[in-house]
């Protein structure tokens, strides 16, 4: 059986027909690159090793460019696709980074809805034929004054509340947003994609001109590589979250903080309550999906028991 190299769906050997259309337009793209892996520049990665040690920051991202049904390197900007084939260091089932990312990617999208960037894994086409996490770029033209200056501004924050702070500035219907970003904020921890390095937020502009939070990208469970407790704990929801009734209790962020992060950001209780249980609850197309992804064995194990074990500490209410 062959399965879909984004959503999973069976009988598809490249990418079904849906998944074309949202990737590529409809071209019939092959899930084959025809070039090698991208030869490292390893004095930027041993830059980027130093200074940049988490794991997000290791993985390094090309650009490509789709030409009707091929795809190809580009030194451009505003490229079409962003590439991120397997990253170098010392973590662990470093082999396994595209098929991580894609599983959480897909996770956010089938299971709960979340508006992702279209993504999937594609291989190079060389004797090993490693693969490759590939997603479509959000914007293929100059970025707006706005949307730099957030950007920029974005680069500054210690905490999802500052996020927050900073989306009301930019965004005029807020409140919606905000509601998008609470449910961004629980879906990365359930991931372990936590610590306020994990720049995954950005605002896009609509066709009417104004601003919206930009579909989820970046999330990945990068607990599978670095192993549990390397998380950036302290002041990740707000300015002294560690300071709070369930982290003193636990000594981990439970739903106690996730609620008191959503009542600083302007949530109704009962409202960011819905969202923690609707992400909380779907267990079984969670496990269908992780099934289906293209994680080894070993690491599906894995990332299942690392998300039950959030999933358990979002529950502490
Ligand atoms: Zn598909």
């Amino acid at each position: 059986m062959t399965w879909c190299k984004s959503c999973f769906k069976p009988g598809n050997s490249d990418y079904c027909s849906s998944c074309r259309k949202e990737l590529f337009d409809g071209g019939r793209v092959s899930c084959y690159l025809p070039f090698p892996p991208p030869a490292r520049d390893e004095k930027d990665f041993l830059l980027r090793s130093i200074l940049r040690p988490s794991l997000p920051r290791l993985i390094l991202k090309y650009d490509l460019q789709q030409e009707n049904n091929e795809l190809g390197l580009s030194e451009d900007d505003h490229s079409t696709h962003i590439l991120k084939p397997i990253p170098a260091g010392n973590y662990e089932r470093l082999h396994m980074a595209p098929a991580n990312e894609h599983l959480s990617m897909q996770l956010a999208k089938q299971a709960f809805k979340i508006q992702v960037v279209p993504n999937a894994l594609i291989y190079f086409e060389n004797a090993s034929g490693e693969p490759a996490y590939i997603s479509r770029r959000i914007y293929t033209g100059p970025v707006d004054d706005v949307k730099k200056r957030f950007d920029a501004a974005y680069k500054q924050v210690a905490s999802y509340e500052d996020v927050a702070l900073l989306m009301q500035q930019y965004i005029a219907a807020y409140k919606a947003q905000a509601e998008r970003l609470f449910e961004l904020v629980v879906f990365n921890y359930l991931c372990s994609n936590w610590g306020p390095a994990e720049q995954n937020i950005s605002i896009s502009q609509t066709e009417y001109g104004d601003y919206l939070l930009s579909p989820a990208y970046d999330i990945i469970c990068p607990a599978l590589h670095t192993g549990p407790g390397h998380e950036i704990l302290e002041n990740t929801l707000y300015f002294g979250d560690t300071e709070s009734e369930g982290y003193r209790r636990y000594g981990y962020h439970t739903g106690i903080e996730f609620l008191n992060f959503a009542a600083r950001i302007g949530l109704i209780t009962s409202r960011a309550q819905k969202i923690i249980d609707n992400l909380t609850k779907n267990e079984i197309t969670v496990t269908y999906i992780v099934k289906h992804s293209f994680l080894d064995a070993e690491s599906k194990h894995v990332y299942t028991e690392l998300y039950k074990e959030k999933r358990r500490r979002l529950l502490i209410i």
